[in-house]
């Protein structure tokens, strides 16, 4: 379904899709199933390895030797975009948005930022609610000015390119349960800059499936997020030549475990985190994938799952985050 759109090699794939047996007794509800995204092995791993195997291709197709792009100072994005951009011989140009105010010392030079530097990104510090539209124009001025050729990738690269990489992580989920014999009921993701959930949904009903796809919110509010994932869902429908496969309430976001906001740390956050470690051996982050799984465990708790039902949490990934959070995630 995807051949028709270039692809460079970053990851590898597929994910493992695997049982989880303790946190099932442990939660005493349905069978919890993890896609293990977090082992697409670039740099630590996570979802935007996907993502970027669409983007990069297109920036190589273009002739492109500089990439820029954007993300919050602890971004999963950011570090595997400075990586891929390693891997293939271009230059880095990051905008860092300061989204979390007064951050503490790891989180403003260890876990992910840590590694950007590793990569050689260079990095451009920018205040939380800069207008980054205008920004990167400038950065990209500034580039092609000095006889250079950017690409600009979006946050989280959450753009129709980008979210190529999960209608592809769809099929092969679709493919691997299959295989298993495994009837999933649920797919829970968590949900930010869309390109995730968009693509998700779109490669479900592209393959004929009506799974459900529940999406965990990190940021937004609820309407705002799901209007988000839809208006990329649909454009993303429109690129692969399937348009209007995708129903508005296909599109479901629960944003009630942001807590006080983007990257600020929840109880139900670092209690998922220390349980997923303690039963499962599994790493999860602070931002995304642990407010996802919060989210998750309670409405397990709350009986919103049939006890019957199989459930795959995605896993994203972003562990190198919890570097970030050593001074306020409770062990
Ligand atoms: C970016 C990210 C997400 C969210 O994906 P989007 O496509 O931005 O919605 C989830 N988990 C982790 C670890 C991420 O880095």
């Amino acid at each position: 379904m995807l051949s028709q759109f270039a692809r460079v090699s970053l990851g590898h794939f597929p994910t493992p899709l695997e049982h989880l047996p303790r946190l099932s007794e442990h939660l005493g509800g349905p069978q919890v199933w993890v896609k293990r995204d977090d082992c697409t092995g670039l740099a630590t791993g996570g979802n935007k390895t996907r993502k970027l195997e669409f983007s990069m291709a297109d920036a190589l197709e273009q002739g492109a030797d500089t990439i820029v792009t954007v993300g919050a100072v602890q971004s999963n994005h950011v570090r595997q975009t400075a990586a891929a951009a390693c891997k293939l011989g271009l230059a880095c140009e990051v905008l860092l948005e300061h989204r979390v105010v007064d951050p503490s010392e790891p989180y403003a030079n260890s876990g992910n930022v840590f590694l950007d530097r590793i990569f050689g990104a260079n990095l451009r510090e920018y205040p939380g609610g800069t207008d980054f539209d205008v920004a990167i124009d400038a950065v990209a001025r500034e580039i092609k000015a000095r006889g250079g050729k950017p690409y600009i990738i979006p946050g989280g690269a959450s753009n129709t390119i980008g979210a190529l990489g999960y209608v592809n992580c769809a099929i092969e989920l679709l493919e691997q349960a299959e295989e298993l014999g495994l009837r999933i009921d649920h797919l829970v993701t968590a949900t930010g800059s869309a390109g995730t959930q968009a693509g998700l949904i779109v490669g479900l009903r592209a393959m004929g499936s009506d799974m459900p796809l529940l999406g965990i919110g990190v940021n937004a509010a609820q309407d705002a997020q799901e209007d988000k994932v839809y208006k990329l869902a649909c454009e993303t429908a429109d690129f692969i030549g399937k348009p209007g496969i995708v129903a508005r309430e296909d599109v479901i976001a629960n944003c009630n475990y942001v807590g006080a906001g983007y990257g600020i740390p929840t109880e139900g956050m670092n209690e998922a985190i220390l349980m997923l470690a303690r039963l499962e051996g599994l790493l999860f982050d602070p931002v995304y994938s642990g407010k996802g799984l919060a989210g998750m465990i309670d409405l397990i708790r709350n009986s919103h799952f049939d006890a019957a039902d199989n459930i795959v949490f995605l896993h994203t990934g972003g562990s190198a985050a919890l570097f970030a959070y050593t001074d306020q995630l409770v062990t």
